[in-house]
């Protein structure tokens, strides 16, 4: 029997569904010709709101240049710490390092790959040590599920720093009763096409609650403009949210609350298909995740072989990450929490995702898990 390839994400099934919508949407805009801040961004940025409580929803051009919107906003500059996981995708340090201040990597816990408080306290103490003054934290929602906020926003609450949210991939997800969007000073979230609420392109958002930070967001995306357009009054950046993708994004967000419940539905198969022989993710109480990824733990086992293994049965599967950002060129140099962080280099040896998307059908599901079992067992 040969079976329909197995996709990592489908994003065509998801097109089919609202394909008509979609079509509407795009020649609304080539009609209209607003292509730049067009209607639709508003709209978007409105239902956004509704969506996750936000006071405040921007959109901008991707999930890095948003989170650089945060930190210009805040006036970060050299000789700052900010305080990040180093197990996470490079835009979370990066956009820190590129504004000249000081990425300082902190460790995760093994079981939900979120960042650590005890291991922040650490290099808060750490940082003070070595005179560098404190910024913020940027606490990650890897894998679509919320740092432990309750335990970070005392610690960051302390030292008077900001906390921003990089919920890039996480945006939908809840923390006891509140919506990613609604925590800390600030959220940035991402658009890319892969991630559970992804445009056709490159987009961005977001969000916050303090009415001045929203002005100062608003004039850094279009060049640090003031109320006079020809009076620039801060220097900023193009950071605006193409028309197109709004409406593109509009009608994905309608369906988006519909697809968080399928993937919490496909996740609870996996965890019941696979908890006996591989180490799954936990979710904390009360939270509710987005399942940008479906990450396991091969227990011991030689991760490549059973990839390999995978492959060989038409199971697609991703590495994410491989290295945690400590270990990499650009990164290395930083300072870390603590003699190293163990936990993200042991993690980063042995993890790896599954397909996880809201249209995986329960035969495929069935053949994925079958596949994971026979090659974990091998
Ligand atoms: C994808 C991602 C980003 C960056 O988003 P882009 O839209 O690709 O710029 C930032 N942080 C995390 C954790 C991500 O997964």
């Amino acid at each position: 029997m040969t079976r329909k390839p197995i996709r990592f994400i489908d994003l065509p099934a998801q097109q089919e569904r609202i394909k008509a919508k979609v079509d509407a949407a795009i020649q609304r805009v080539l009609s209209h010709g607003a292509y730049i801040l067009g209607p639709e961004v508003g709209q978007f940025e409105a239902a956004l709101s509704e969506f996750c409580g936000a006071k405040h929803s921007i959109g901008c051009s991707n999930g890095t240049d948003a989170l650089t919107l945060c930190l210009m906003a805040k006036g970060l500059k050299p000789g700052q710490a900010v305080f990040c996981p180093s197990f996470t995708f490079a835009a979370t340090a990066e956009v820190v390092a590129m504004l000249g201040a000081t990425p300082y990597f902190v460790d995760i816990f093994e079981d939900t790959f979120n960042l650590d408080p005890a291991s922040l306290k650490l290099a808060i103490a750490q940082a003070k040590k070595d005179g560098l003054s404190l910024a913020g934290v940027i606490a990650v929602d890897l894998f679509g599920q919320p740092a432990d906020y309750e335990a970070i926003e005392p610690v960051v609450a302390d030292e008077g720093m900001w906390l921003l949210c990089d919920a890039a991939q996480g945006f939908g997800a809840t923390y006891r009763g509140r919506k990613l969007g609604t925590i800390g000073a600030m959220t940035a979230t991402s658009f890319f096409p892969a991630k559970p609420l992804g445009a056709y392109g490159d987009g961005g958002a977001i969000f916050v609650d303090d009415d001045e930070v929203n002005a100062v967001i608003r004039s850094l995306l279009v060049h640090g403009q003031g109320t006079d357009k020809y009076d620039n009054v801060r220097i900023g950046m193009t950071g605006r949210l193409d028309t197109l993708q709004a409406a593109i994004l509009i009608e994905k967000l309608a369906i988006f609350d519909d697809e968080i419940v399928a993937r919490n539905r496909i996740a609870r198969a996996y965890n019941d298909g696979l908890g006996d022989v591989a180490t799954v993710p936990r979710v904390l109480d009360g939270c509710v995740s987005t399942w940008a990824q479906y990450t396991i733990r091969t227990r011991g086992k030689d991760r490549d072989t059973v990839v390999a293994s995978l492959k060989d049965k038409g199971v697609p599967t991703a590495i994410y990450y491989p290295q945690p950002l400590h270990r990499q060129t650009a990164y290395k140099h930083f300072p870390v929490a603590g003699n190293g962080l163990p936990v993200s280099d042991r993690v980063a040896q042995d993890v790896f995702s599954l397909p996880m998307h809201a249209y995986l059908e329960a035969d495929d599901q069935a053949y994925i898990i079958d596949s994971v079992r026979e090659a974990l067992a091998a």
